[in-house]
C-alpha cells in the first residue's frame, strides 16, 4: 500500500479498501495469543487459562462488576500520558481531547501526569473543573459554543478558546470584555487536507462545519478581526485534519499551510503569532493489521516539520500543541461481554450475540470501524470459527465486531473482550432500547475501582417525568 503523500490526493474510493485494516479471512495462528499492540499493557493470559488485567482475572471482574463493562488499565493510561508529555517536552503542550472519554478520576490522572485538557461542551467543562483541572490548562473547542458556555469558560479563566467562526470572534470578545477579561484564543483554520489512516486527501474547498478556510482568505480575515478586538489575545492558529491517522504526511501539508498563514500575518500586521496547534487524530491499533507510531516518533516528526517550515519562512518557531484523544485512552480499555445466543449460519459465519452492542460501541455501525475480539474467560484449543459479534439491540446493523475468529467451542456464558474501546465508546454510549450504560472500572495493581458506575433502571426512570 502506498504511504506517500499525494498533495493532489487520491479519492476516497481509491483509498478506503487499502487503508482499511481488514482482518481478512485467514484465522490467526493462535487464538489464545493477545497482541500487545491491541491490548493494554497489563493484560496477560495465564498459561492455559483466563486473561488478567492489572493482575486480576476477568472472571473475577465479571462477578464483581457484571457485564457488559469497560475495564480501564490505569497504569497504562498514566504511562501513555507520560509518554506523550515526555515526547513533546517543555517546548510543546499536550492537550488530551476529553471527548474521547472523560470522567473525574481521569481528569485527576491527567492533572497528576501534567497533561492539559480539551473540552468541547459545557458538560465536559463542568467535569474538568469539578475534578480540579486548573482552568488555565483547559482549551475550549466547538463549532457552536453557546453564549452561556462561552461565559462560563471565560469566567472560569480557561487558558484558550478555539474560535471557529466570524460570529464567535465577536461573541467571545464581547463576553470577555464585559467580564473585564482579555481571553487568550486560537483561530481554527481548515487547511484543505483531510487525513484518513494511511492517506490524506487534499481538498480544493472546505465543505465542512469546522474552522475558517485558509483558501479564499477567510482565515486571514479572521486574524485581522481578532487582532482588532481588545477582548482577545490572539495566541495562534489551530488545525485538526482528521482521525485514526498513521502517517505524518497530512500534518506536513497542514503545517506548511498554517506556517504560510503565520507568514502572511507577520507581513501584514508585523505580528508573529506564538502558537501552532496541530490537533489530534493519531491512530491506534484496533486490530493486528494497524501499526501506530510511538509518541516520540510523532513528536520528532512534527517539530521537525514545523521547524523546517518556519525557518524557510523566516519565522521564529512557534510553540507546538497537539491534542491526542484516542491515542492516549483508546488502547487502555477493553469491553467485557458475556456470550449469549450463538447462531451458526451455514456457509456464512456464526453470529455470536453479546449482552451489549451498539449502545456501548456505536463505532462499528457509525464508521464501519474494525475491532478484534478474544475469548478471555478460559483458553481453548478448539478450531477457529469465523464469527460476527453482534449486540442485543433491535437493529440488524447492531454489530460490534464485523469479522473475527473465536474458538469453535465457544458457549453461552463464556466471556469475550473487545480491546481498544477506551475512546469514543463510553463517551458515545446511548440508552437505545433503554439499555443501561455500562460502568467504567479502573484496574491497577491488583485493585479495581468503579470510576463511572453502571446506569440503573432508576436512573432511566428518574428522567421520565411524564
Ligand atoms: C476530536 C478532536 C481531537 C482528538 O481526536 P483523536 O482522534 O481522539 O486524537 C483533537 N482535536 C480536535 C479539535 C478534535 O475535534
Amino acid at each position: 500500500m502506498s504511504r506517500s503523500a499525494h498533495p493532489a490526493g487520491p479519492r476516497y474510493a481509491d483509498v478506503l479498501p487499502e487503508g482499511r485494516s481488514s482482518t481478512g479471512t485467514a484465522p490467526p495462528a493462535d487464538l489464545n495469543a493477545l497482541d500487545g499492540k491491541v491490548w493494554s499493557r497489563t493484560v496477560h493470559r495465564a498459561p492455559g487459562g483466563a486473561v488478567t488485567v492489572g493482575g486480576i482475572e476477568v472472571t473475577r471482574l465479571a462477578e464483581e462488576f457484571g457485564t457488559p463493562a469497560y475495564f480501564l488499565d490505569e497504569a497504562d493510561f498514566r504511562a501513555r500520558c507520560r509518554a506523550w508529555a515526555d515526547a513533546f517536552g517543555r517546548d510543546a503542550d499536550v492537550f488530551y481531547a476529553g471527548k474521547a472519554f472523560l470522567s473525574r478520576a481521569l481528569v485527576r490522572w491527567l492533572d497528576e501526569e501534567g497533561l492539559n485538557l480539551d473540552v468541547c461542551s459545557g458538560g465536559e467543562l463542568a467535569t474538568a473543573l469539578d475534578a480540579g483541572m486548573p482552568a488555565e490548562r483547559i482549551a475550549f473547542h466547538g463549532n457552536n459554543k453557546s453564549v452561556e458556555e462561552i461565559e462560563r469558560a471565560v469566567a472560569a479563566g480557561v487558558g484558550r478558546i478555539v474560535l471557529d467562526s466570524f460570529q464567535e470572534i465577536v461573541r467571545v470578545a464581547h463576553i470577555a470584555q464585559s467580564l473585564g477579561r482579555r481571553q487568550r484564543v486560537l483561530i481554527r483554520v481548515t487547511v484543505g487536507v483531510e487525513a484518513h489512516t494511511h492517506e490524506f486527501i487534499a481538498t480544493a474547498h472546505e465543505d465542512q462545519k469546522f474552522g475558517l478556510a485558509l483558501a479564499g482568505g477567510q482565515a486571514a480575515e479572521a486574524v485581522r478581526r481578532a487582532l482588532r478586538l481588545d477582548g482577545l489575545e490572539l495566541a495562534g492558529i489551530h488545525s485538526h485534519i482528521g482521525s485514526q491517522i498513521f502517517d505524518t504526511s497530512g500534518f506536513e501539508v497542514a503545517a506548511h499551510r498554517v506556517v504560510g498563514l503565520l507568514k502572511e500575518v507577520r507581513d501584514e500586521h508585523g505580528v508573529e503569532l506564538s502558537e501552532i496547534d496541530l490537533g489530534g487524530g493519531l491512530g491506534i491499533a484496533y486490530t493486528s493489521a494497524d501499526d501506530p507510531r510511538e509518541p516520540h516518533e510523532i513528536a520528532k516528526a512534527l517539530s521537525e516539520i514545523v521547524g523546517r517550515e518556519c525557518e524557510a519562512a523566516g519565522l521564529r518557531t512557534p510553540r507546538i500543541s497537539v491534542e491526542p484523544g484516542r491515542a492516549i485512552v483508546g488502547p487502555t480499555a477493553f469491553t467485557l461481554y458475556e456470550v449469549g445466543t450463538i447462531k451458526p449460519l451455514d456457509g456464512l459465519r456464526t453470529y455470536v450475540s453479546v449482552d451489549g452492542g451498539m449502545s456501548d460501541n456505536i463505532r462499528t455501525a457509525l464508521y464501519d470501524a474494525e475491532y478484534s475480539v478474544a475469548l478471555v474467560s478460559r483458553a481453548s484449543d478448539a478450531e477457529p470459527m469465523l464469527v460476527r459479534v453482534v449486540g442485543k439491540h433491535c437493529e440488524s446493523g447492531d454489530i460490534v465486531v464485523r469479522d473475527a475468529f473465536l474458538p469453535a467451542d465457544l458457549a453461552p456464558g463464556d466471556l469475550v473482550a473487545v480491546p481498544a474501546t477506551g475512546a469514543y465508546c463510553r463517551s458515545m454510549a446511548s440508552n437505545y432500547n433503554h439499555a443501561l450504560r455500562p460502568p467504567v472500572v479502573a484496574v491497577r495493581d491488583g485493585g479495581a475501582k468503579v470510576i463511572v458506575r453502571r446506569e440503573t433502571e432508576d436512573d432511566l426512570l428518574r428522567l421520565d417525568v411524564g
